[in-house]
């Protein structure tokens, strides 16, 4: 088993580790809670991501760029089309998949 590495307070690219997240990875191994420096978005990163530093912009400011915003509300018009199709009334907006695609990278919202 690899050594313990107490990454607290160490600095990654826009995060900051504040502390070990309660329950490890069964496959990525011991994750961590980490702060964005520019936005205070918390996401969780396993430790090897952080050692390797393959994990270090915050998916919440690359999400709030203009360009970002521009590619959400192109996926959300061809998924309301699709929805147009089958009678849905439901209406997807920028934000709602930009939340989706968050979720899916594994952010947490306070
Ligand atoms: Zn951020």
């Amino acid at each position: 088993m690899a050594r313990y590495q107490d990454l607290t307070g160490t600095i990654h690219g826009d995060f900051i580790v504040i502390e070990e997240y309660s329950e490890p990875d069964l496959v990525k191994g011991r994750l961590w809670i980490c702060q964005c420096q520019k936005c205070g978005a918390k996401e969780i990163i396993p430790g090897s991501s952080i050692r390797k530093h393959t994990h270090k912009f915050c998916s919440t400011c690359i999400c709030s760029t203009v360009k970002a915003m521009e590619r959400f509300a192109g996926i959300a018009e061809n998924i309301n089309e699709e929805l147009r199709h089958v009678g849905e009334q439901t209406q997807y907006t920028a934000e709602t998949v930009r939340d989706a695609w968050l979720w899916h990278q594994g952010v947490i919202f306070d």
